[in-house]
């Protein structure tokens, strides 16, 4: 496989993407708040991008050498479907979704799309074909207009305003003081945690991608905000490949299938249904969500 992976810092790394034109690669991993470690190289073949199944074949990886973060991670989403992953922080959630970017190369095993080793192709058009609701959205210091149409550069603006209708992020923009052409980021409004996973929704909605990744994708949302915007989410997700990365286990329990990870292996898997009968490491973070559920509602009882 051909594939370069230098532990570059930042500046090599925009000069060569600079040098080789890769238009908007620095934007793309300052939104993605990554710097990664497979650069795109001239002469890789690019996805040929079908319905997207996804494939993790005996994937593990570690940032260092020394400390594995997956071992031997092995799954498949069919197109369409939806794989959700489950674990506690720091078992390997976000590093599987950030494989599938080929923002890192797996140590071992293979990840394929559609057939075909990622590792081989142009990482441009592997992120191409994915979108991405992250964790953690960051903004460019730029229009709020901008930084949806940052999903599909080129498009209408009556596409970006029904994308922002989608992710209920249209009424709040019109309400800003410029409206679509308001400046945001640091030098601009202050947008919450909630809005930027609003705005990364719309992103997302507009890129209209085979493959989704949802990291953790309503957690800075309130409840009631979370309900709304996790309906956008499945609709969104319906007849698309979708990884999702959930940190409250309701959101998930119509999965096709379910991955719980602790330290870096897939340590149970199945239906909500299946897991829960296993009475293992599922079982007992879905009875502790359930409790924790039951304090917040008589919390807001007693306010
Ligand atoms: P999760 O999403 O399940 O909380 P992650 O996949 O983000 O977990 O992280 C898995 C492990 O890898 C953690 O121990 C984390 O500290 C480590 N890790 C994550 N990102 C990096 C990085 N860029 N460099 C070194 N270690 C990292
Ligand atoms: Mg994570």
């Amino acid at each position: 496989a051909l594939q370069v992976c230098l532990p570059l810092n930042a500046l090599g790394f925009v000069y060569r993407e600079a040098r080789d034109a890769w238009v908007n690669a620095e934007r793309l991993f300052a939104l993605l708040r990554e710097r990664p470690d497979v650069a795109e190289q001239a002469g890789l073949p690019r996805l040929r991008a079908g319905r997207g199944e996804v494939v993790f074949e005996q994937v593990s990886f570690g940032y260092e050498e020394a400390r594995p973060v997956l071992r031997g991670v092995s799954f498949r989403i069919p197109p369409g479907h939806t794989v959700a992953v489950v674990g506690r922080s720091g078992s390997g959630k976000s590093t599987l979704a950030r494989l599938l970017l080929r923002l890192y190369p797996p140590a071992q095993g293979r990840i394929l799309i559609d057939g075909q080793d990622i590792a081989t192709l142009s990482p441009s058009s592997v992120r191409a074909a994915i979108g991405v609701v992250p964790q953690d959205t960051a903004l460019f210091n730029d229009s709020i207009g901008y930084n949806v149409a940052y999903g599909r550069l080129g498009c209408r603006p009556d596409e970006i305003e029904s994308a922002c209708r989608a992710a209920h992020v249209h009424e709040l923009i019109m309400a800003l003081p410029e409206q679509y052409e308001t400046q945001v980021g640091e030098r601009g409004v202050k947008i919450s945690g909630g809005e930027k996973q609003r705005i990364a929704i719309a992103r997302a909605v507009l890129k209209d991608p085979a493959i989704l990744i949802f990291d953790e994708a309503t957690s800075a949302l309130d409840s009631d905000s979370e309900h709304a915007i996790q309906q956008e989410l499945d609709r969104l997700s319906e007849n698309r490949t979708t990884l999702i990365i959930a940190h409250r286990l309701s959101t998930i329990v119509g999965a096709d299938e379910i991955l719980v990870m602790d330290r870096g292996r897939i340590v149970e898997r199945g239906s909500h249904a299946q897991l829960l009968s296993l009475k293992g490491l599922y079982a007992r973070l879905w009875l502790l969500q359930q409790r924790l559920d039951e304090q917040t509602m008589l919390q807001r009882q007693t306010l």
